[in-house]
């Protein structure tokens, strides 16, 4: 009997986490659209450009066990992030994604040996069902991923900086789908039906960019990677926040369905995963011993960008995720807890029994020897 709930508790196990999601390998193929000579339904993008068959690509899958750690990387500083409303910013549908424009007045102040000038932030998302962010965790894809795109001042422009290996900085964050909407996020999404046509655009006025990040800017992966768009260039230092933000569906369902890329709708716009090749991946914390693997945190969606000067404790902003829809290996782990407690109560049960029933046993084979002795004793009188 014990054996037999031993065998089933560990196909419980099992099947609880190897719930995977589909991966890329799901996207619909189309035909590739009409502004560039590249399409995300056929990723081969090497026959056009050599640098994307590179050792360096991104994205790549973190294998956080293969992580390593480095706290001496230094925390990243953003200045000049809160902008004002006269600050026009360009948002606009280039085809492949949907990119806001950002003023050289905003940098990375600190956090690399040299500083960095914002360029643009833009996303990657998935379609329907389907996952649409470019990194993944532990082979994990995240609903939806932003960019923000940062080149090394020394250069003075994206452009010049592209091609130099030192010359770009993406800060990556991961979206989750949770219960409420994130007001962060409407300065963006808001706009998206009135830049649905590919090579539209539109002015917006400036906000607090930073409410579109994670409060907590010092849990982060660091790897050297490229541009995951062509030309593919090798000169991108990822950063690669490890608090997820979340949005809604209704927003995700926004990010998705709205913009078009020449006669079709623009989703599933995210390169699949690259081989790592021997490149190590820092972390800036200790990720196997973070929560977050097996109980995500997002950041809530509730509050704005004012109330960030109690974020040190983090514990009010950030939830567990298991109820978040979407997040299959959550559930998955949330199962092999729950069975893998049951499996060590089982276990504990079953050693407390065997080691009753040797009490037991011993007992019986003392009094055992009583009754023979007894009997003998008896016939003797
Ligand atoms: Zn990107």
């Amino acid at each position: 009997m014990q054996r037999l709930l031993f065998l089933i508790l560990a196909q419980l196990l099992t099947t609880g986490t190897c719930d995977t999601n589909p991966g890329p390998e799901h996207a619909e193929k189309r035909e590739g659209n009409s502004l560039g000579h590249w399409s995300y339904e056929d990723q081969d993008w090497s026959k056009g450009y050599e640098l994307c068959k590179g050792e360096s690509q991104s994205p790549i899958n973190i294998d956080i066990r293969k992580t390593t750690l480095n706290k001496n990387l230094p925390i990243i500083t953003l200045e000049g992030y809160n902008l004002p409303e006269t600050e026009s910013l360009t948002l606009s549908n280039n085809g492949h994604t949907v990119k806001l424009s950002l003023p050289d007045s905003m940098s990375i102040s600190s956090g690399f040996s040299q500083k960095y000038v914002a360029a643009q932030l833009h996303f990657h998302w998935g379609s329907g069902t389907i996952p649409g962010s470019e990194h993944t965790v532990d082979g994990t894809q995240y609903s939806a991923e932003m960019h923000v795109v940062h080149y090394a001042a020394k250069y003075g422009s994206l452009k010049d900086a592209a091609e130099e290996t030192d010359g770009l900085a993406v800060l990556a964050v991961l979206f989750q789908v949770g219960p409420q909407d994130n007001e962060n996020y409407d300065h963006i999404f808001g706009k998206l039906q009135d830049i649905a046509e590919e090579g539209n655009s539109v002015h917006i006025p400036g906000f607090d960019i930073t409410t579109l990040l994670p409060r907590q800017l010092h849990r982060f992966f660091r790897y050297s990677g490229s541009l995951t768009t062509p030309p593919c260039f090798q000169t991108v230092t990822w950063t690669i926040f490890n608090d997820t933000i979340q949005i809604s569906q209704a927003q995700l369902n926004q990010l998705e369905t709205s913009l078009k890329t020449g006669d079709h709708m623009m989703d599933s716009n995210y390169r699949h995963v690259q081989p790592l090749n021997g490149r190590t991946v820092f972390a800036s914390f200790s990720a196997m011993a973070s929560s977050r693997r097996m109980v995500p945190k997002v950041d809530s969606a509730e509050s704005g960008g004012d109330d960030k000067s109690d974020s040190e404790s983090g514990e009010s902003h950030v939830y567990s995720n298991s109820s978040v829809d979407g997040n299959h290996v959550t559930l998955g782990e949330t199962l092999a807890i729950i069975f893998g407690i049951l499996f060590g109560c089982t276990a504990l049960a079953f050693v407390i029994y065997v080691m009753k029933q040797r009490k037991r046993q011993r007992s019986n084979t003392e009094r055992g020897q009583k009754v023979i002795y007894k009997p003998a004793a008896t016939m003797e009188a």
